[in-house]
């Protein structure tokens, strides 16, 4: 009999919940910044080793909402953690202990599925200074890819017998243009400075698939008219890079060569409304 079912994710903004996703996948399908906060919607990774298939659930970080897309966020992560048959709360080793899963996610109870704690960042402990887990956590580097077999070897125990719910050979569930509005938000937070990114909402306007090069079309919204003359840049600099940036980030998962178009517009106060949230797809 195999086994098959989900594995979330959890933990505070920027302990490593999306690079280690990337990781057991062997794809880069989760955007990854050192800015905390960069994951938005959940996105799933499919893993299929020998008998058992993972479906994991990167989402975003637990959080004190500021504003109402936090609170979409939040919403998001408690849903990831509910619906989830088993459950790693990363940490980083670094900070080690943990504190309860519970306490940091504000959960009224604790949660159903069995809670699993996983020690991140592994390499940026010296060995000599790394304290002994509890024989039940586990400790690993998704940069090194150190860790990665005991950890799945651990999960693995906790997955329902079940037939595979996806192909063994898929690692995404979601649409490609999914995935493209993504790589655009990833390079935004890689090129804009400070706080502008979390600004930055990406529309996909047009998807043309079936040809080579495969033809998008993306709005890259701001929330007010100077942030919009910053994103484009002088002479239309800084909306070529992200362009360029994203454009090889969708290339590489595609397989295919991209012409990416991209427009700024400015959505004023997005993340405050629920209407544009709605729009952008980051409120049901
Ligand atoms: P998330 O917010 O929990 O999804 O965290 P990310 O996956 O976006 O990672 C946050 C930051 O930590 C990024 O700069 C990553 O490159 C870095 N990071 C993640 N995993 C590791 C790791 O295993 N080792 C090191 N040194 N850095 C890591
Ligand atoms: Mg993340």
């Amino acid at each position: 009999m195999t086994r098959c079912g989900v594995v979330a994710l959890a933990g505070k903004p920027n302990v490593g919940k999306s690079t280690l996703l990337n990781a057991l996948v062997g794809e880069h399908l989760a955007i990854v910044s050192p800015k905390p906060q960069s994951t938005r919607l959940p996105v799933v990774g499919l893993l299929t080793r020998a008998d058992t298939q993972f479906i994991f659930t990167d989402s975003p970080g637990l959080l004190e909402p500021e504003y109402k897309l936090h609170e979409t966020m939040r919403a998001a992560a408690l849903r990831a953690i509910a619906d989830a048959e088993v459950i790693a709360y990363l940490h980083p080793l670094a900070a080690y202990p943990a504190p309860e899963l519970a306490s940091v996610a504000r959960l009224e109870k604790p949660p159903r599925a069995p809670v699993m704690t996983v020690y991140t960042k592994a390499d940026l402990v010296p060995p000599s200074d790394r304290p002994t887990v509890r024989p039940s956590d586990r400790v690993v580097s998704a940069v090194r890819g150190e860790g990665l077999d005991a950890l799945l070897d651990l999960l693995r125990d906790q997955l329902p017998e079940s037939p595979f719910h996806y192909d063994p050979d898929a690692m995404a569930t979601q649409p490609m243009r999914f995935f493209a509005a993504e790589f655009v938000r990833e390079a935004a937070f890689e090129l804009l400075q400070e706080e502008l990114p979390y600004s930055v909402a990406v529309e996909i306007d047009e998807f043309r698939e079936g040809q080579e090069p495969v033809y998008i079309r993306a709005v890259v919204y701001v929330e007010r008219a100077s942030q919009k003359g910053i994103v484009i840049g002088e002479g239309g600099r800084t909306i070529k890079a992200i362009g360029q940036t994203a454009r090889g980030k969708i290339e590489a998962l595609l397989g295919t060569r991209v012409f990416l178009e991209l427009h700024a517009k400015v959505l004023p106060k997005w993340r405050r409304q629920l209407s544009s949230l709605k729009r952008l797809g980051y409120a049901g």
